[in-house]
């Protein structure tokens, strides 16, 4: 008999028309970027988000570093970031000289817990970083109450939430900057890229000084200076117009996408409930004032054990599942910056016991209904 293919994780998505719209970026002669295509991305995303400037970047990791250099975070400052997140989110201030203050997240959204804040915000306090996690929004109107009358600015991390909202508005259109990832692994994917949204436009000038390695290259374009120079800080934060051309391809065919990803959480959510509720695994939150980004699939299991189980229980089915973050505060870079063991129960809690399901835009109905089948035949009850 044959083995039935293995259902991977994640894989890459094609809508199709990446192929034509790089051949248009090689015949175009313009590899380097900020050409036809980075511009295309550019306004999309501003169109989506709402946003005043979005610059197409490297990696969503090189947007929060720029974040990081326009803030002009230093040593001796503290930012505020969630604990049950990618390095990412904290590295980007700790480059910059910056120690990062983990906050514990909350149970039900394992977003950042906002009624920590008060505790964790002092004088030092530059940044408040909140990422939304899976795609569920955090508690935007609560964190920039907070923030704002104590000069303390928000820089979203959105790399799960692109076209998720919080009370009607745009996840991204909260912070005074905010950054987007098109990692393969992202629901909009040019391999490796990312943007940095700006949403107050007083920064956009030095924004787009600091992404062309510290010159006015970009106010020489538009005619505004005869000869560009080196005028701050800054890197090479610019990707190639081919890559912008790849996404461009994706970006155009968000609903597509989308709806295709809506439709599989959906199924997960239904069809797993009553085994959920069952066996006391606990199924991702939406609250009601939220739209979702679709971006991935979670279930918290009852014990570390039953988690460890149902892992080895979906390889022995061919459905490669994952687990993810491990906790900031525990890890040895973290725990080198101050954080403690303990620190964040919450979020170290939760890393034991989180199982990721596949989920990625071309997943098929006969695959999905496999990972389902294989995750109802799974008791968690024994390893308790
Ligand atoms: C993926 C991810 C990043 C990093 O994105 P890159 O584009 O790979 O740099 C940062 N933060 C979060 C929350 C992410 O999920």
């Amino acid at each position: 008999m044959m083995e039935p293919r293995r259902i991977p994780f994640n894989a890459p998505y094609f809508t199709g028309r990446e192929f034509d719209y790089v051949q248009e970026a090689i015949k175009n002669g313009h590899f380097s970027g900020d050409g036809p295509f980075t511009h295309r991305c550019e306004r999309l995303l501003e169109e989506m988000l709402g946003a005043p400037r979005v610059l197409l970047t490297t990696s969503c990791t090189h947007a929060l570093e720029m974040a990081a250099l326009l803030l002009d975070i230093a040593p001796g400052d503290e930012v505020i970031v969630p604990a049950f997140t990618f390095v990412s989110t904290a590295n980007a201030f700790v480059l910059r000289g910056a120690r990062p203050v983990f906050a514990d997240v909350r149970p039900d959204t394992l977003n950042l817990d906002e009624r920590q804040l008060e505790r964790l915000i002092g004088p030092r306090t530059r940044a408040i970083v909140p990422v939304h996690y899976a795609g569920i929004g955090c508690e935007m109107d609560r964190i920039l109450e907070l923030a704002e009358p104590r000069g303390i600015a928000v820089v979203e991390d959105n790399a799960h939430g692109l076209l998720g909202r919080y009370a009607g508005r745009p996840l991204g259109a909260y912070g005074r900057l905010a950054t987007q990832s098109f990692h393969e692994t992202k629901n909009f994917s040019c391999g490796e890229g990312g943007a940095l949204v700006l949403n107050d436009p007083t920064l956009v000038e030095r924004a787009e000084i600091m992404r062309e390695k510290g010159t006015d290259r970009a106010r020489f374009f538009r005619g505004a200076v005869d000869k560009y120079t080196w005028v701050d800080l800054g890197s090479s934060y610019v990707p190639s117009d081919v890559l912008a051309a790849f996404l461009y391809a994706q970006l155009e065919a968000a609903d597509e996408i989308q709806g295709a990803r809506h439709r599989i959480w959906d199924r997960y959510h239904a069809e797993l409930k009553p085994w959920a509720t069952k066996h006391g695994v606990q199924q991702p939150l939406v609250p009601a004032d939220r739209e979702q980004a679709y971006h991935l699939y979670y279930l918290v299991l009852p014990s570390a054990g039953a988690r460890a189980q149902l892992i080895a229980h979906l390889h022995s089915r061919g459905v490669h599942s994952v687990f993810h973050y491990l906790p900031l505060n525990t890890s040895p870079m973290g725990q080198q910056l101050g954080g403690e063991p303990g620190g964040c129960p919450v979020a170290e809690d939760v890393a034991d016991r989180l199982v990721r399901l596949p989920l990625f835009n071309a997943l098929d109905s006969d695959s999905q209904a496999r990972v389902v089948a294989a995750v109802l035949e799974f008791d968690p009850d024994p390893y308790a």
